[in-house]
């Protein structure tokens, strides 16, 4: 949890350090803020088939009873939570990211999926002006995070010259890309923004009564 913890207190940090870059980096380069989804479909294709001993499932219930199918997977010595979408997505990437970076993308991962209970602490941390926490968080079932369907990368770690391709990149396969609303260590996926809003509690307040 400790640990957890000091990992989102590095991601609020980095996104504070990085923000004048990605206002730079987006200025500069004028991409677009979606890609159309035909190239999106083309990629996936190419995406092998997944193996059962790959990963694990993981269920979580929410407030409105709504019960989520997650995708535990160990990676190395890591264990990640996320989305199926995410998960082919992130394995899409894998070969950019090496042949560009020379590492996975999943060593570059900073968080992933994050219960409710991590987002209310964050949130709270930020109500008591915690100096750490830069941007105002999501209250908790309000991130996408809270879906599986968010990722925030290590991009301090990225060479400045080599971010720009690795935002289109991921923008082309589908990823909305935060350093277009200020969080550039942030990346999720619109495509399950129909589901999130379906199932997400209107209030976070819901989720206080059902605890
Ligand atoms: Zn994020």
């Amino acid at each position: 949890m400790y640990d957890l913890i000091k990992n989102i207190m590095n991601i609020e940090r980095e996104s504070g350090l990085n923000n004048n870059y990605a206002k730079l980096i987006h200025n500069s380069l004028n991409l677009p803020k979606y890609y159309p989804p035909p190239i999106l479909e083309k990629i996936i294709e190419q995406i092998p088939k997944k193996k059962k001993n790959q990963y694990e499932l993981y269920y979580i219930e929410t407030p409105t009873g709504h019960k989520i199918e997650l995708l535990k997977v160990k990676k190395g010595n890591k264990e990640f939570i996320m989305h199926n979408k995410m998960y082919e997505k992130l394995n899409t990437l894998s070969d950019y990211f090496k042949d560009i970076l020379g590492q996975d993308i999943f060593s570059y991962i900073t968080s992933l999926y994050r219960s409710p209970e991590e987002q209310e602490q964050l949130y709270n941390r930020w109500l008591n002006k915690d100096p750490d926490i830069v941007h105002k968080p999501s209250e908790a079932w309000h991130s996408k995070h809270n879906y599986g369907a968010a990722v925030d990368l290590a991009i301090s770690r990225i060479p400045k010259e080599k971010f720009p391709a690795v935002v289109e990149q991921m923008k082309r396969i589908g990823f909305k890309w935060g350093g277009d609303f200020g969080d550039p260590v942030h990346f999720e996926l619109p495509e399950l923004n129909k589901w999130i809003e379906k199932i997400k509690p209107k209030r976070s307040k819901n989720w206080h009564s059902t605890k």
